[in-house]
């Protein structure tokens, strides 16, 4: 029932049933060589040259050849090979060629990479030159006019991976041949094939990948298609396959998958209309936009293959929303498949000119022309889940009806290697905010907003006046209009409390805890927080200090159990103490697999399994399958470790997560501050599952 819905397309399709027996056929029955010239072999030529002319009539190929190989990086690297090695050749004999290696702007990166690496290999020093696009993610035609004339080879890719986007390569081809330019041009048809109608023998165009796992083929087979007459050097040399153009023995498994999956292009029974495609990315798009509130689309419908969807959340990362999709079983992207790891922005939609917040927010949810209306009505009901995850954890905004149960203690958020601070309390419905970055301001404030706080104090570790963003986004939830210090202490709040050196320290009350100034340097601040009911806050009760730097400037007044909380998080640690355990309690045995979780959990009944994903996630989850005893996301732990290290008997706890990625994170939080039974399930929940 709770299936996994699979909308990252471009990236990688599954392989078409029908491929699956071919390629089976292969491995099994027809396993020949199909360089072979006994009957084994024969049979598996046959496939080969089947597959070949198949693709040769659906590609329009004509004169032109076609050559299988291992997929579009190796078509791109062949293809610019060759052109690069022409241009070599020409300049030798005096000719002039242009100076230029000019690529779309919004490639995959597989065409700048390779052009870089060859252009230094075969030492030519000519210039990369990118071909800017338009807000729509269209070539600049009027720049490629411009250009063409010093152009040495030009690649304008057919459709965008990241967007969707359709080039408009008839206008390309009409200025590079007005240009008169003798340059060769590449055009990258990745994700073009089996979505567009390709006639290459009848166009300008040089070399043109293919790739077959974009097109419910296997991964490890695809094809390079070369004009007749356009120059051609092997990149592979051997045994002389293929005509002696890509020597190596054939994929036959995934030829014949391939050519099982462009008969049924070719039949046209299998794969939906370009219409029903388009109806179903509406659906999607709706249901998104019914979540999301505020939700904006990169990438133009009218000019992008119809399986394509490309928007960003306003306040909400690429990071959060793949993960609460993945929480939901609905696999996405950001960005593209190969940056996904990172948090970067995405390149195609900067080069768009898009702000910031949508290029580094964007999220690609993509899918093949096999899906149907069923997938396509769970994933919009799904998408609703999201939303309804997203909005129940304050993360986009709620109706006036919505109750959250409001926090209490630390929340820590974080961007790139620094991170800001809330301290509520639950009891008294108030919080401050401890150096908010700006990055933040808008998360902050529709935190504060949707759970109904009162922020008593925005507090700065350096002085300056409180992020004007924040304050605007908080509006009566802060009072602006009160007198506050440099770095924000309110001036009403003139209670004093006497820290353990016997200095008095203005103070804030958040119920039972204590909140103490303290001026580290003449124009920095810090702040205690502790327990103490009296007017005295010595070290023993200081359990959290807050510094700029996880600094241990304080140590007077704090204790061994102080958690140094740091406001520029520079080795993505999330806390520590002042006296750090060793590196060795860090590294070893921390890991476990699904097994060794099991083994842990029987040999200590009482270990206590911590669920590190935020809240958001876990409401959008589909299916439950672990029972987890505790669920304390990575953004609360430090509150958690402070009580989990009051515990003597150090009862083992082990982190999961989605991927393995955040309750690693915790594990090494919990070891670096002294719980020796701290563990991570290797691989996350993915895994386990
Ligand atoms: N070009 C484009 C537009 C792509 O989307 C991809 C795959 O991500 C590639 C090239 C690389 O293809 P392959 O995975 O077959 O090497």
């Amino acid at each position: 029932m709770h299936n996994e819905i699979y909308l990252d397309g471009n990236a990688t399709s599954c392989v078409l049933p029908a491929a699956i027996d071919a390629a089976l056929d292969m491995m099994g029955q027809r396993f020949g060589n199909p360089s072979s010239s006994h009957g084994a072999g024969l049979q598996a030529r046959v496939v080969l040259e089947q597959t070949r002319e198949r693709a040769q009539r659906l590609l329009g190929v004509g004169n032109g050849r076609l050559m299988f190989n291992s997929g579009a990086t190796e078509g791109i690297q062949t293809a610019l090979l060759s052109a690069l090695v022409a241009l070599r050749e020409r300049q030798a004999l005096g000719e002039a060629c242009g100076n230029l290696l000019v690529y779309g702007a919004t490639e995959h990166k597989a065409v700048p990479e390779s052009l870089a690496h060859w252009n230094r290999v075969l030492g030519l020093n000519l210039t990369l030159t990118a071909l800017p696009v338009d807000g729509d993610g269209l070539h600049d035609l009027a720049a490629l006019r411009a250009l063409a004339p010093s152009a040495a080879l030009i690649c304008t890719m057919a459709a965008n991976n990241e967007t969707g986007v359709i080039s408009d390569l008839a206008a390309i081809e009409q200025v590079i041949v007005q240009s008169g330019t003798r340059a060769c041009w590449l055009v990258d048809c990745v994700q073009a094939l089996g979505k567009i109608d390709i006639d290459l023998a009848a166009t300008r165009i040089d070399y043109a990948p293919f790739s077959g796992h974009k097109l419910y083929a296997p991964k490890g087979v695809g094809m390079l298609y070369v004009r007749a007459g356009a120059p051609f050097t092997p990149l592979i040399m051997g045994g002389g396959q293929e005509a002696g153009w890509r020597s190596g023995t054939e994929n036959m498994a995934g030829i014949a998958a391939l050519g099982t999956v462009l008969e049924a292009l070719e039949r046209g029974d299998t794969f939906r209309s370009h219409d029903e495609l388009a109806g179903f990315r509406v659906r999607l798009a709706e249901a998104l936009r019914a979540a999301l509130p505020g939700v904006v689309f990169n990438n133009r419908f009218d000019k992008s293959l119809p399986t394509t969807l490309n928007f960003s959340v306003p306040g909400i990362a690429s990071r959060e929303l793949v993960d609460v999709f993945d929480a939901a079983r609905v696999r996405v992207s950001a960005g593209s498949a190969c940056s996904a790891k990172k948090a970067a922005p995405s390149y195609v939609l900067d080069a768009m000119g898009l702000p910031l917040w949508r290029s580094a927010g964007a999220i690609r949810m993509s899918f093949g022309a096999l899906i149907d209306d069923a997938t396509i009505t769970d994933a919009c009901a799904r998408i609703a889940r999201c939303g309804d995850a997203l909005r129940a954890s304050c993360l986009i905004a709620s109706g006036p009806d919505a109750d959250p149960a409001p926090p209490d203690g630390l929340l820590q958020l974080g961007v790139e290697g620094a991170c800001s601070w809330l301290v509520f309390d639950a009891a008294s419905r108030s919080c401050v905010v401890l150096d908010p970055l700006p990055e933040l301001a808008e998360r902050i404030a529709a935190y504060v907003r949707c759970q109904q706080y009162q922020v008593l104090a925005i507090l700065g570790s350096t002085a300056g006046a409180p992020d004007a963003g924040l304050v605007a986004a908080l509006g009566e939830h802060y009072q602006a209009q009160l007198d506050y210090d440099a770095h924000g202490w309110p001036l009403q709040a003139n209670a004093q409390v006497t820290l353990e050196d016997g200095t008095p320290a203005a103070m804030l009350r958040l119920g039972k805890q204590v909140l103490a100034r303290v001026q580290t340097t003449q124009d920095v601040c810090a702040w205690l927080l502790g327990v103490s009911e009296a007017d005295r806050l010595p070290a023993a009760q200081v359990r959290f200090a807050f510094c700029a730097r996880a600094a241990h400037s304080m140590p007077a007044l704090c204790d061994g159990q102080t958690l140094l909380c740091p406001t520029r998080e520079e080795h993505n640690q999330l806390c520590e103490r002042i006296s750090t355990s060793p590196e060795d309690m860090i590294s070893a045995d921390m890991q476990l697999d699904r097994q060794a979780v099991d083994a842990l959990l029987q040999a200590h009944p009482g270990a206590v399994l911590v669920d590190v994903r935020e809240p958001y996630e876990a409401a959008a989850t589909v299916m439950p399958g672990v029972q987890l005893a505790r669920s304390v996301p990575l953004s609360r732990l430090v509150e958690h470790a402070s009580l989990w290290l009051q515990d003597d008997q150090r009862t083992p706890l082990v982190f999961v997560c989605r991927s393995g990625n955040r309750s690693l994170k915790a594990a090494q939080c919990l070891r670096r501050l002294g719980h020796p039974h701290s563990y991570s399930l290797n691989g996350g929940l993915a895994l386990a599952a």
